[in-house]
């Protein structure tokens, strides 16, 4: 390891070992995909404060994009990560080639069952195949004892935490609340690619998700009608364009009838050629 306070960047499987042999433990990765925003900060923020060395990992993982141009658009700086990095004191990124996650001849895929169907994983086939593979590297290479994930992405959450105890991983994976700008849009690398308009448009995610926790608060229990709820609100600006609004099971993330119980409210909104996620969990 470098001395304490001191930045390294490594880029190969066996540069990150080597500099992790000897790392004050415990070890606290927070996997991102850079163009590093303050979501990511709280967890980095969190991770530094709950572990003796912070690693970050910034990789634009060709895996889990189904859409050749979604991956090619999306955003990169690493000077700025970088510089976000160094800010929260991370002891070491591992921002690695695809080659150096993928070598030559790579063929194994970490596939996680139904919790990883619905919702994203059927709005984007393989999404999550891509996103459990590469976290199964990176959990196996860093050999973290916490890891660190946004509530931001629920399913993705719950994918890999169903990866890892299936797989008896020794990583705790770590839920982090989701950061929002003060108009309630979830902080998200997504957000540079809005028009000003689209940009103000957005914050009816937030309002919709809102709206239906409320209505659940007031004694609501009919998912169909949250459902109504959300898409109401949505209707409300015309530059959104749904594409799921879903009331689920928080555990299975099975549609629900009823709520009954711990729940999810989620969707997927089109802005332009921008597709946000968000979601609210309600008790
Ligand atoms: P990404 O770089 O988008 O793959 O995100 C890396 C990690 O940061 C994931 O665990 C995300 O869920 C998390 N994250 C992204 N945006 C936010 C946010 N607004 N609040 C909390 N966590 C976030």
């Amino acid at each position: 390891m470098a001395p304490a306070g001191v930045l390294r960047i490594v880029r190969t499987r066996g540069e990150l070992r080597e500099a992790l042999a000897d790392a004050p433990r415990p070890v606290g990765l927070v996997p991102t995909m850079g163009w590093l925003h303050d979501g990511h900060r709280t967890l980095i923020h969190r991770a530094r404060d709950e572990n003796a060395t912070t690693v970050v990992s910034i990789f634009v993982n060709p895996r889990q994009f189904g859409d050749p141009a979604d991956l090619a658009k999306y955003p990169r700086s690493e000077a700025r990560d970088v510089a976000l990095c160094t800010e929260e004191g991370v002891d070491l990124i591992f921002a690695p080639s695809v080659e150096e996650v993928y070598p030559p001849g790579f063929d194994t895929t970490v596939k996680v069952g139904a919790v990883a169907e619905p919702l994203e994983g059927a709005a984007r086939p393989g999404h999550f195949d891509g996103v459990a593979t590469v976290v199964a590297i990176l959990f196996d290479l860093v050999g973290a004892d916490h890891a660190y994930f946004g509530q931001k992405d629920a399913q993705q959450l719950l994918v890999i935490r169903r990866m890892a105890l299936d797989l008896a991983l020794p990583t705790e994976v770590i839920a982090h609340p989701t950061v929002r700008e003060p108009d309630g849009l979830a902080m998200s690398s997504r957000n540079v690619h809005l028009s000003p308009e689209e940009r103000a448009g957005a914050s009816v995610i937030h309002r919709a998700l809102e709206a239906a926790r409320l209505l659940h608060r007031r004694g609501e229990r009919s998912a169909e009608a949250l459902r109504g709820e959300m898409r109401r609100v949505l209707a409300e600006e015309p530059l959104a364009k749904p594409e799921y609004v879903s009331v689920a099971d928080m555990i299975t993330l099975r549609e629900l009838d009823t709520v009954t119980g711990p729940a999810l409210l989620s969707m997927a909104v089109q802005f332009g050629a921008t597709r946000l996620i968000d979601n609210e969990p309600i008790e």
